[in-house]
Formats: structure tokens, sequence, C-alpha cells
């Protein structure tokens, strides 16, 4: 189903938002705006700032300055505080925080106790994450992903328009993960919640949401839908956070830029500049040629693909992604791009073309 994007249906929206502990500027003037049903992942290094701009939101911490709407109520802004259970916004955590002394159902029923139809609630709740046969379990007899679905129900039933979830599956291990994760996914569009997201796994970020916010130093650094990030980052840093990037020197001469890899058209960039040339590490494919202009100096097998590292004739390395096995270093190669390169403005510092570490020892 198309979600409407409408710029005037808006469930979360932050502007200039900004909160310093002491000397540290945690999050820094943080405009964003979430769509009703949308899922949106905080994308960032640790430390970065992403717990305590869901925290905001959530209203267990007060901004230095800026406001924050949920629907249409402000619920923090100049002389403006609503309390964190009137926001209508649920957490998940990361160590999900479950009453081990509390049975599943009661868990789930702790944050609608008060309310009148709380049996009806809880039970809409567990049906929705699949656990209504637990409900008498206590948490230490569920295995991880049952716990996390205990943590998501107690979130569901108070019926919030936006749930928040600060890295939910840090403590499952890599098979669960990926199975909770699209479960999880499935559940909370089912539910039609708006849902903010944090974590520092790309590809958690890339594959769950349908736009992720890359947050660098306490700031947006780029918002947009994953593929987006991946093809067309507007910063060195975007670029290299979200998935692996070469970066190769390139000279512009007669309206095209020249790099190790080739020529490649200069689409609208200034003729006047100098500039890197981005390369993911699936955009080069490698020929095995005995008198290839570059070398496989490094090789590692991960079981679905490989990557190597190829010293190319300019004496740049680059990474580059293999299906299968990889080829063994000292092979001699010829590259070629596959896909167009992403232009940066070179730095000054940007070249300096050194041996890989694993050439030393040869
Ligand atoms: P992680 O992925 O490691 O959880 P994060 O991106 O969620 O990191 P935050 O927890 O939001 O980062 O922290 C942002 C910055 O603010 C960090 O430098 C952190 O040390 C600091 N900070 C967070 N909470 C407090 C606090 N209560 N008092 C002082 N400094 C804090």
């Amino acid at each position: 189903m198309e979600r409407d994007m409408s710029i005037d249906l808006i469930a979360i929206r932050c502007e200039n938002v900004t909160k310093r502990f002491g000397s540290v500027l945690a999050v820094d003037r943080v405009d964003l705006s979430v769509a009703p049903g949308e899922f949106l992942s905080l994308l960032g290094p640790s430390g970065c700032g992403k717990t305590t701009f869901l925290r905001l939101i959530a209203g267990f911490e007060v901004p230095d300055s800026g406001a924050i709407d949920i629907g249409d109520l402000r619920v923090v802004g100049p002389r403006r505080w609503i309390l964190p259970e009137r926001r209508r916004v649920g957490m998940v955590f990361q160590d999900y925080a479950l009453f081990p002394h509390m049975t599943v159902a009661d868990n789930v029923a702790y944050g609608v106790r008060k309310w009148p139809d709380r049996q009806e609630r809880v039970g809409r709740a567990l049906r929705l994450v699949g656990l209504d046969g637990l409900r008498e379990r206590m948490p230490n007899e569920l295995s991880g992903g049952q716990q996390q679905r205990v943590a998501l129900a107690r979130a569901l039933a108070p019926e919030p328009d936006v749930i928040l979830m600060d890295e939910p599956f840090s403590n499952l291990d890599v098979a669960l993960r990926a199975r909770i994760r699209a479960e999880t996914r499935e559940i909370l569009a089912r539910a039609g919640a708006t849902v903010i997201f944090v974590t520092h796994d790309q590809e958690e970020a890339l594959s769950l949401a349908d736009r992720v916010a890359v947050i660098w130093q306490g700031r947006i650094a780029q918002v947009g839908a994953p593929a987006e990030l991946y093809r067309e980052p507007t910063s060195r840093q975007v670029a290299e956070f979200v998935g692996s990037a070469n970066f190769l020197n390139a000279s512009v001469a007669n309206g095209h830029a020249q790099c190790a890899l080739g020529r490649f058209g200069l689409n609208g960039h200034s003729a006047d500049r100098d500039f890197e040339l981005m390369f993911r590490p699936e955009d080069v494919a490698l020929t095995v040629a005995a008198d290839g202009d570059s070398r496989i100096v490094d090789a590692t097998f991960y079981g679905h693909d490989s990557t190597v590292t190829v010293r190319l004739d300019t004496g740049e390395h680059i990474e580059v992604r293999l299906l299968g096995t990889p080829l063994a270093p000292g092979t001699r190669v010829n590259c070629q791009a596959t896909a167009e390169p992403r232009f940066f403005q070179r730095k000054a510092h940007a070249f300096t073309p050194r041996p890989h570490p694993t050439e030393y020892s040869r």
C-alpha cells in the first residue's frame, strides 16, 4: 500500500533541537520530520547522540532549545512541556527491561494496568506479536527473541502513535537477529505504528527502514531512502559510514575526470575542481591477466562473498567484492568500473599512495 507522504501529515516533527551535557553537545540543531506509518532508522557511530535524541522525543530528557511535535501536539518547546506518559509514545530498550518477577501478560499489562480495557489490550498486543500462548510464562523461561517480542508487545499495548526503539536487536545472536528483525518489521507495519529505530549497524538500518537518517556528532549528516544514501551519499563521512567506499584521485581535462579506473563524464561537476571519485566495492570488475597492471595484495573470504584489496598502477588501493572464492594475493588483474562514480571535492591531503599493510612483508 502506498504511504501518504504529503508534508501536512507529520507524525513527529523536530525543529532545531539541541541538547548539551556540560561541554558535550549531544544533539546539535536537529531538524527531522517523520511521516505517519514511516519506519525511520537513526544510524550513527557510538556516542553520536542517537539515544539522547530518542530520549528527547520520549520526554526522558529536556532539550536546551528547539521544539518537538508528536502528531498535532507540541510536546516540548518554549514554555511547553508534556509529560512522557502523555506523549502517546512507546519505547523498546536494548535490554528489553522486562520485570523478571512478572509473567509475560503482567509485563505487557504494566503500562496499561490502570486502564479499564487492559485485558483486551494485552490480548491484542500478545496476538499481534504471536505470543498469546505464552501469557503465563516468566521472562527467564523465554528465548531472547521471545523476550524481545514481549518488550514490543508491552510498548504496543497502549496503542501509541509512535514507537521508539533503541538498538532492540543487539542482544540477539546473528542468526536469530535477521529473522526477528523481519518479524518485528511486519508486526509494526500491521500495527500501523510510526517507528524511529536507533542502530549503529548499517546493514540493519538499510534493510529495515523506509528512510535512514545518518547522525554524526549530534548533527544529521543526511536523510534519505536506503538506496539513495548508499548510491548518492552527499559527503565522504556518509559514503564511508554507509557501506565501504573506495576513493580514487582524479584529474580533470577536456570535460572528463580521469582516475586509475578510467575516464568519466563530469555530469555537471565543475571542471575547475579536483575530485576524488567514489566506487563501491561491487562497482569494479576484475579480469585475471598475466600482464594486468593491478595486483591482488590481500583477500578475505566471507562465505557468501569475498573481498580483495587491489593495488592499482597508480599505487592506490581499492577493495573489490567478489562472489564466491577470492583471487589469491599476487594475482595480476585488470580492473574495470561497472558503475558511474560519485564525485567528491578533493581535500589537499586526500591522496598519499602508501603500501597496503600486507605489502610491508612482501
Ligand atoms: P551509543 O551507540 O554508544 O549508545 P549514542 O549515539 O546513543 O551512543 P548518546 O548516548 O546519545 O550516544 O550520547 C551522546 C553523547 O552525550 C556522548 O558523548 C555521551 O557520553 C553523552 N551523554 C549522554 N548522556 C549523558 C548524560 N546523562 N550525562 C553526560 N553526558 C551524556
